[in-house]
């Protein structure tokens, strides 16, 4: 690949705070146009990424690239070609929401203000109230509506919807999905697998400050098991078919699972068993989730 379509260029990134080793070799790369899902629980590492991508925090080791720059280095340039929500948006006391959002933008290189009236009817926000009279929803809308109001190239968004309602979640997914029209490219970090699963691309899931996968959605889906359910003729030599795991019989009725790349062997050995019916269901992004933070209660209990 051209490197220069990399708008996010992370290699081998270490931050320590004191003892605590908080990123261990993290990398993560992003496609110019992507929505890339950053996903992993709280306490992951993804908000210690991202203060490192906007050189807000300055790294330990490793490589890291932003918009062809260097984020600790080019912050004024870069800074004007992206915007960033952080999951807890601090506002100016006395300054309106409005205002927040003009001086936001400003700092951006400017604001659509077409797409500005537009966003703030759409999240139904009032920009004539003060900063200290908004709720924790309302500040989120605040930054949104100035990040996606801006002309910028990249998107940078930490948990950016944590407070809205449901609605407004989803007037987020259709603006993001406009962003992306435009051709905006967008890291979106989450600890919610369905926030992410219908914007993004590809993901990343971090865990211990490390990628434990990547890929597109499908391809993580091919890295987990399906559940097959079938009833056959003979269970005789079911044990024996190397493809088939978790194998539960009762009667002639079969449960397992099968790796998803290799359904195809398994209906094989199914149907020289005599198929006689047959349901599969495919695995679910949140199982593949839910397993990686099980592991993460496992480590936790044998500390
Ligand atoms: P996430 O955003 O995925 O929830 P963070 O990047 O905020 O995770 O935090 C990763 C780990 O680093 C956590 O264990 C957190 O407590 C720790 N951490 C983050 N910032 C600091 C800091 N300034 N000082 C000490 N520890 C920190
Ligand atoms: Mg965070």
């Amino acid at each position: 690949m051209d490197s220069g379509d990399l708008v996010i260029d992370v290699a081998g990134l270490h931050k320590s705070f004191g003892k605590f080793g908080a990123l261990n070799g993290l990398d993560l790369q992003v496609e110019r146009g992507q929505v890339h899902g950053f996903l992993g629980p709280n306490g992951a590492g993804k908000s210690t990424t991202i203060r490192v991508l906007l050189g807000l925090l300055s790294a330990d080791s490793g490589r890291v690239r932003l918009l062809g720059g260097d984020p600790w280095r080019d912050v004024v340039e870069l800074h004007r070609r992206l915007a960033y929500v952080p999951g807890d948006v601090s506002l100016w006391p006395s300054m309106t929401g409005g205002e927040a959002i003009d001086l936001l933008g400003s700092l951006r290189g400017g604001i659509d203000e077409a797409r500005r009236a537009d966003l703030v009817e759409r999240f139904e926000l009032d920009p004539t109230k003060r900063g200290r009279q908004y709720s924790k929803g309302n500040r989120q809308k605040v930054a949104i509506v100035a990040a996606l109001a801006s002309d910028v190239e990249l998107l940078i968004l930490d948990e950016p919807t944590s407070g809205l309602d449901p609605l407004m979640e989803n007037v987020f997914q259709e603006v993001v999905g406009e962003a992306v029209a435009r051709g905006t490219t967008v890291l979106l970090s989450s600890h919610i697998m369905a926030e992410v699963e219908i914007l993004a691309d590809r993901l990343s899931i971090i865990r211990d400050g490390v990628i434990v996968e990547t890929g597109t959605l499908s391809e993580l889906r091919g890295h987990m098991r399906t559940t097959v359910r079938a009833e056959l003729a003979t269970v005789h030599d079911i044990d024996r078919v190397a493809v088939l795991h978790e194998v539960h019989l009762d009667g002639n009725h079969l449960t397992a699972t099968v790796d998803t790349d290799r359904i195809g062997e398994a209906m094989e050995a199914l149907t020289a068993c005599g198929l006689r019916s047959l349901t599969v269901t495919p695995p679910s992004l949140e199982s593949l989730f839910l397993r990686l933070y099980e592991q993460d209660d496992e480590t936790e209990t044998t500390r």
